[in-house]
Order: C-alpha cells, then structure tokens, then sequence
C-alpha cells in the first residue's frame, strides 16, 4: 500500500473549521487507500504570538534569552494543531494519532531555534499503518543531543513533511498552503503573477532561499538529497494538482528568468578598517556560523596601500543584535576600526536556469532598477540568480518592474 504524507500549513489549519476541511481532504486520500502521515503547522498567527511574549520578557531583561526556552514555547503551537488534527480525524471515524517530536522520536543535531533533523524514528508510524491509522506529526519540532525540544527554524514544518516522506520511502509529499502553487513571483507583490505546473529542484531552491517561503529552504535541499516528490498545492483547491517540483528541467528554459523573489528581512553590516591578514574573515564567519548565524552577502574591498580591508555582509534582521554583539567580542583578537548595521533593507532576487546561456541578464535587471530610480547597495551572484539588496520601501516596484521586464507574466 503506498504512503503518503500531507502537510498543512498554518493557515490551513487556522480554525477548528479550517482543520475539519483539512480533515476531508486527508479522508479522501485515506478512502483511496493510501497510508497517510499528516505533518501540522501551528494555527496561523500563533507562532508569531509566541515569540511576541518570548520578546517581551527579554527585553526586560537581557539575561532571560535562552534559546532552549525559545524552542520549548514555540513548539506548543504545532502540539495544539496535532492533537486537533487527530480528534478531527477520529471524528470522521478514521483512526488517528498525534506524534510531538521527542514522541516518535525526530531526533535533531545543531544549536536551539536552529536545529537540523538528522533522523526520523518511524516505528510508531509504521506500526500505526499496520492497523490502516493515520499519523498526525507536529511539524517544526524535535528532540536535542540534551534531551530537549528543539525547532528547526521559521517555516520548519515543510522540512519535517519532506523528511518524513523520506524515511517512510512515500511515494508524494503534498504541501497543502494557500496558494495553488508555486508562482513567478508572491502572488501578494503583483498581477499577472503566473503559476508554475513543474518547477526544477536547483530553481526552488534559489527561489526558497532568496525569500519565496511557499517552500522552506531545508525542505527543498532535503527533497533532493532525499530525491521526494514534492507537491504544492490549495488546501481551499484540493482538486488542483498545483505545482510538482522534480528533477526535470524546467517547462520555460527559452526563459532567462523563471521567478522573482524577495526577502525583506535583511541586515547589512560592515566592518571597517578591518586589518588585511589572512584567516580574519574565517575567523568572523565561523563566529556567526558557530551561533548558526546564516551569512548570505558578501563583500570585500581591500586598500593595499593601507593593507586594511572593508567587510560588508548581509544577515537576517533577527539575527543583527547578535551577530554586532559577536563581533565587539572579537575586537580584542581581530583589529578593526568600527562596525556599521544597517536595517530596513531588502534583497531582490530574480532566478532561471535560462539565464547559464543568455547574456546581459545582469546589465537587463540593473538598468531597470536605475530606471526607476532604485539604488543597488550590494549585489551578489550564483549561475541562476542574480540578487541585489536595496531600500526596504522600494521592495514592491522593485519585484513588480522586474516582473514585468522579463515578461514574466507572458509564461
Ligand atoms: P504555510 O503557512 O502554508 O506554510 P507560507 O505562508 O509559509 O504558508 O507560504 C505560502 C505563502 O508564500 C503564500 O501565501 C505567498 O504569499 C508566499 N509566496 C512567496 N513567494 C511565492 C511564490 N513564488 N509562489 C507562491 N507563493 C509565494
Ligand atoms: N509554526 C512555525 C512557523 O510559523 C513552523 C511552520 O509553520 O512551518 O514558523
Ligand atoms: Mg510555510
């Protein structure tokens, strides 16, 4: 009998009423005869609260941050949905039973409020098919090396679904969201966005980790490691097949540009003055990276005659505070002048494998972002993906003018 597993996003499960409709797409799949493992979200919102009380106390108090803490509180909401889920199911008279992280057990490696799963113990689940029950899994959660709750990072029940689906060998990993589908750009930044039916996993993973969170990024990097099928799909559209995400190549390759993304939650930092010696930029990014700090822009200038060098890099907003406070810590081994931050900035990216055999893609996006009067303060580039960090306010006609440029709504 094949697998499958099923995520529901947030707000998918947003409501008791929203988790009984979820329940009827799950009873469908399940009177086809499939085994199911459900993986849950926390209702819509809830996550965000949770972190909004963590804040408040921290920011009374400085010494109150403990990422273990952190973890402990915001896995509650994916606890609530699970057990939700699972009555839900039962009320349909299909037999079914919520699984939290340390339960199954998903065991995870790494720091608190990043961890990273390293396995899925799927015994119980298996056990459960046995009698044709469902498994309903809290996403975004599992247990530490010390034995307690961890979470994977925002957006972290796309991993556990896509992980699931490996280690149960399921033939589809559905990602039910609120969207049809993976789109050229967020549906929520421009008309005339287009709907991708296939989607290259090397594409979803530029666009993922460029800022479209319909896909986390882990999930994405762990859907080929683990080669799953992944769909994304309506939970308000069951009928629609939405978008597949495989390893064909892409339906558009005559297309340059597939896809624009964008992430507003940027920071910038630059560290002036710093001395120009080897070791001293691994010496900063193994810093962050030992506090799970992601690092994604970078950019340095050296002065030879001075034998000094400026650092400037780029780190999600959240993680500003910590990673200036790293390097005030590192002054006293490495010399540098001072360090700048900068906030309210955006990055925007535009993605396609076409763009390996076109030239002047690059020259094509900046002269439009000059057109309209944007100002480009870093750039960075990979074979598919050019991304360009500018003014936070200017994120919408960024995404909207790039769209239109390469005819992105001509699909
Ligand atoms: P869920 O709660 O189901 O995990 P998310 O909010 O994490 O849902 O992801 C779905 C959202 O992703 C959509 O509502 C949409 O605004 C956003 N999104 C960003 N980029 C894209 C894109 N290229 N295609 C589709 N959706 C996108
Ligand atoms: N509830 C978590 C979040 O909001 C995980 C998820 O929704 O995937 O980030
Ligand atoms: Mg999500």
């Amino acid at each position: 009998m094949s697998i499958l597993v099923l995520k529901f996003g947030g707000t998918s499960v947003g409501s008791v009423d929203l988790i009984k409709s979820a329940a009827q797409i799950i009873k469908k799949e399940y009177d086809l005869g499939h085994n199911i493992a459900v993986v849950v979200s926390a209702m819509s919102g809830t996550t965000n609260k949770l972190i909004e009380n963590i804040n408040l106390i921290n920011s009374e108090n400085k010494n109150a941050h403990d990422d273990a803490e952190y973890d402990a509180i915001v896995a509650s909401g994916e606890q609530i949905t699970s057990g939700l889920m699972a009555l839900a199911l039962k009320d349909l008279n299909i037999d079914a039973r919520s699984w939290l992280g340390w339960q199954l057990p998903i065991y995870t490696s790494g720091n608190h409020r990043h961890s990273v799963i390293s396995k899925i113990e799927d015994e119980k689940i298996i056990n459960g098919f046995k009698n044709r029950q469902v498994a309903v899994v809290a996403g975004f959660q599992g247990v530490g090396s010390d034995g307690r709750i961890t979470t994977i990072g925002r957006g972290g029940s796309d991993n556990t679904a896509v992980f699931l689906a490996s280690a149960l060998n399921a033939e589809r990993c559905d990602i039910y969201t609120d969207v049809n589908g993976v789109y050229t750009t967020d549906p929520r930044m421009a008309d005339n966005v287009k709907r991708l039916n296939k989607i290259s996993y090397e594409e979803m993973i530029e666009m993922s980790s460029q800022g479209a969170k319909v896909l986390q990024t882990s999930s994405v990097e762990s859907a080929i490691n683990h080669n799953v099928k992944v769909q994304v799909r309506s939970t308000f559209h069951p009928d629609d097949m939405g978008t597949v995400i495989s390893d064909e190549v892409m339906n558009n390759e005559s297309k340059a540009v597939s896809g624009v993304a964008y992430s507003k939650d940027e920071a910038k930092i630059t560290v002036i003055g710093l001395v120009d010696q080897p070791g001293i930029a691994a010496t900063i990014f193994n810093a962050l990276s030992n506090k799970s700090i992601n690092v994604d822009m970078i950019v340095q200038n050296n002065f030879i005659e001075r034998k000094e060098t400026n650092l400037t890099f780029t780190v999600p907003v959240t993680d500003l505070d910590q990673s200036v406070k790293i390097l005030d810590d590192l002054k006293s081994s490495i010399n540098y002048e001072k360090v700048i931050s900068e906030n309210n900035l955006s990055k925007v990216s535009i993605i396609g494998a076409g763009m390996r055999n076109q030239p002047g893609i690059a020259a094509k996006m900046f002269d439009c972002l000059s057109k309209n009067n944007i100002n480009i303060e870093v750039i960075s580039t990979s074979e598919i993906k050019i991304s360009v960090l500018i003014d936070m306010a200017r994120t919408e006609e960024a995404v909207r003018s790039l769209h239109q440029i390469f005819e992105l709504d001509k699909l």
